[in-house]
């Protein structure tokens, strides 16, 4: 198994201040290649239902907090960056 970063070392919030301590970049790098990877794997292509109270009916995501949205259309927002990023569409 490769070489995990506790979350804890990622970034902890201290006094409402988010802070991110030092990591080992690489491990890191490799740690969100294989999260967006699997992101892309786990989000539903599938439009968003919305319904009048703001959930998603699509995707099961019914009693969103305020603010909140469906992590299908948030991790979709994501992809397309990445793939802007990247050059190109997928
Ligand atoms: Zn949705």
């Amino acid at each position: 198994m490769p070489d995990r970063i506790p979350s804890q070392r990622l970034c902890q919030l201290r006094d409402d201040e988010l802070v991110c301590a030092g990591t080992n970049e690489k491990a890191l790098a490799a740690e969100l290649l294989q999260l967006r990877s699997l992101v892309v794997d786990f989000t539903d292509s599938g439009d968003c239902w919305l319904d009048h109270h703001g959930g998603c009916q699509a995707h099961g995501y019914l009693e969103p907090e305020r603010g909140e949205r469906c992590p299908h259309a948030v991790a979709k927002e994501l992809i397309a960056e990445w793939d802007e990023a990247d050059g190109g569409g997928r």
